[in-house]
C-alpha cells in the first residue's frame, strides 16, 4: 500500500498503487434539481453500448430515486454500513480542517479492511450485489421518504434514522421528499475497481483519466464489482467478463463522425432533456491537484463557486462526478452523500450570484466540450428576495470556447423568444 493525497478528503490515505496522475481528467457536474427522471440518458447509453445479449441488466448510466432507490439496490447504504462496521460511529468531517471541504477523519474503503482481510489480499472493503439487487435501474421510482427503517450517517459520523411521520402542507415540505440521483462511473482518481483487479486488467488513461477494463485481460473474477463502492463495473454472463462505462471515449477524443475533430461530451450528457448535465476535461498537475483554470466551467463550479460536490467522497476513491445537491432533501441526508460543503452549495444554488447563474446557463447548449467561458454583461432584468437574500438577475450573454479557443456556443440568461412564421401558424 502507498500513501496518496486525496484533496477531497483533505488528507493522505492508503491506496494499493503509488500516485500517478493523468494530464487531463474526465469530469462532470450534474444539477440534481433539474432532473425529471425521463431516463433519456440511460437509453442513450444503452442503445449505444449495452444493447446485446447478456447485457439486459446492465445500465452503465442509470437514474435512481433517493432515498430508497438504488441500482443495485442498497449500494450506498451497504457501503456506508461497511465503513461503519470498520470504524463505528466515526465517519466524521472536521469542516474547519485544512482541506478543500475540511478534513475527513473517518475511514475510507481502502483503510477499512482488517489485518486478516489484508493478508488474504483484500485491498478494500466491498461486496458483490445479488442478482435480485441488480433487477431495476430505478426501483421505488418517485417514492418519497417517510418511514424510519433506513439508517443515516451524518457528517458528524453519528448514526440515526429517519423519523418523518407528519403529513405535508404547502408551501414547504419538511418531511416527505425524494430526489433523483443520476449515476455513471466516476472515473475516479483512485479507482477501487483498478486497485482490486488481480489481473491488472483495469487502467486509467494518461490523456484523459478515463478508467477502462481491458476485455482481453479480464477473466471475470469480479473483484472490481466487489470493490467499486459505486457498483459501476458489471459482470456479463454471456462473455464471463466484466464491463463498465467507457466515457464514450471516441467522442471525448473527437472521433465521432459528427464532431469535426472536436472533443464531444458523452452520449448520456448530450441527450439530457432536463439540461442537468455538463461534462468536460480538467487539467491536472503532477501532484494530482487541478491546475488553476479560472474560466473553465467545471473548474469554476467545483473549485471557485463550490456549488458542485463529489459523490460520497468518504469512500476515498476521489470520484470525478460532482453534483449540485437537492434543495429539498434534508441537509443531513445530503451531507452524508456530498460532505460538509452541502450548506454552501444549496444556499448558493437557491440565490446564485451573477457569474454562477451565467455558467449554469451553459448546460446542454452544445454537444462539444466547453473548455473556457466568457461573460458579456447585459441589462438588469429582475430583482427579488430569496430566503432573505437579495437576488438580481441580469440578461448577460455567456460564450463557450472549444479546445483551440474557438467560439462554439453563445447564449443569454433570458431565453430568446421565437415567433412562429405566419405560414406554420396552424400547423399543429
Ligand atoms: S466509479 Fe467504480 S468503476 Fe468507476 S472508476 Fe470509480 S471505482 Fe472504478
Ligand atoms: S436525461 Fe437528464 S433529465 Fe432525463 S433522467 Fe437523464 S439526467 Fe435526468
Amino acid at each position: 500500500m502507498a500513501e496518496v493525497n486525496n484533496w477531497q478528503l483533505g488528507r493522505k490515505m492508503w491506496y494499493p498503487y503509488e500516485e500517478k496522475h493523468p494530464e487531463w481528467q474526465f469530469a462532470f457536474v450534474f444539477n440534481i434539481n433539474r432532473c425529471i427522471a425521463c431516463q433519456t440518458c440511460t437509453m442513450a447509453c444503452k442503445s449505444t453500448w449495452t444493447f446485446s445479449k447478456g447485457q439486459e441488466f446492465m445500465w452503465w448510466n442509470n437514474v435512481e430515486t433517493k432515498p430508497y432507490g438504488g441500482y443495485p439496490q442498497f449500494w450506498d447504504q451497504k457501503g456506508m454500513h461497511l465503513l461503519d462496521k470498520a470504524n463505528p460511529g466515526r465517519q466524521a468531517w472536521n469542516s474547519s480542517g485544512d482541506g478543500f471541504y475540511g478534513t475527513y477523519k473517518g475511514t475510507t474503503i481502502f483503510e477499512a479492511p482488517t489485518a486478516k482481510q489484508r493478508e488474504r489480499g483484500q485491498i478494500a472493503v466491498g461486496y458483490v450485489p445479488t442478482d435480485k439487487e441488480w433487477r431495476f435501474p430505478n426501483i421505488y421510482e418517485d417514492t418519497a421518504a417517510g418511514d424510519t427503517s433506513m439508517d443515516l450517517y451524518t457528517d458528524h459520523g453519528k448514526k440515526g434514522n429517519y423519523n418523518w411521520t407528519k403529513g405535508e402542507e404547502l408551501p414547504e415540505h419538511t418531511g416527505r421528499w425524494f430526489h433523483y440521483l443520476q449515476r455513471l462511473c466516476n472515473h475516479c482518481t483512485y479507482p477501487g475497481c483498478l486497485g482490486a483487479c488481480p489481473r491488472k486488467a483495469i487502467y486509467k488513461r494518461q490523456q484523459d483519466g478515463i478508467v477502462l477494463i481491458d476485455q482481453n485481460r479480464c477473466r471475470g473474477y469480479r473483484k472490481c464489482v466487489e470493490q467499486c463502492p459505486f457498483k459501476k463495473p458489471m459482470y456479463r454472463s454471456t462473455t464471463r467478463i466484466s464491463e463498465k462505462c467507457i466515457a464514450c471515449y471516441p467522442r471525448v477524443e473527437g472521433k465521432d463522425p459528427i464532431s469535426g475533430g472536436h472533443p464531444m461530451e458523452t452520449r448520456c450528457m448530450a441527450a439530457c432533456v432536463g439540461q442537468i448535465r455538463m461534462q468536460g476535461l480538467v487539467k491536472i498537475d503532477e501532484n494530482g491537484e487541478w491546475k488553476k483554470d479560472r474560466y473553465s466551467p467545471l473548474y469554476y463550479l467545483i473549485k471557485v463557486a463550490k456549488i458542485a460536490l463529489p459523490l460520497y467522497p468518504q469512500f476515498g476513491t476521489e470520484p470525478n462526478g460532482y453534483y449540485i445537491p437537492s434543495r429539498v432533501a434534508p441537509r443531513d441526508y445530503s451531507k452524508q452523500m456530498f460532505g460538509p460543503g452541502t450548506d454552501h452549495a444549496v444556499d448558493l444554488y437557491l440565490a446564485p450570484d451573477r457569474e454562477t447563474l451565467a455558467v449554469l446557463n451553459l448546460f446542454r447548449k452544445t454537444q462539444k466540450i466547453i473548455f473556457k467561458y466568457a461573460i458579456q454583461e447585459g441589462p438588469k432584468v429582475w430583482e427579488t428576495q430569496i430566503n432573505g437574500k437579495h437576488f438580481t438577475m441580469y440578461n448577460d450573454t455567456v460564450i463557450g470556447y472549444g479546445k483551440n479557443g474557438e467560439e462554439i456556443v453563445r447564449t443569454t440568461i433570458e431565453e430568446p423568444i421565437h415567433i412562429r412564421p405566419e405560414k406554420h401558424i396552424t400547423s399543429i
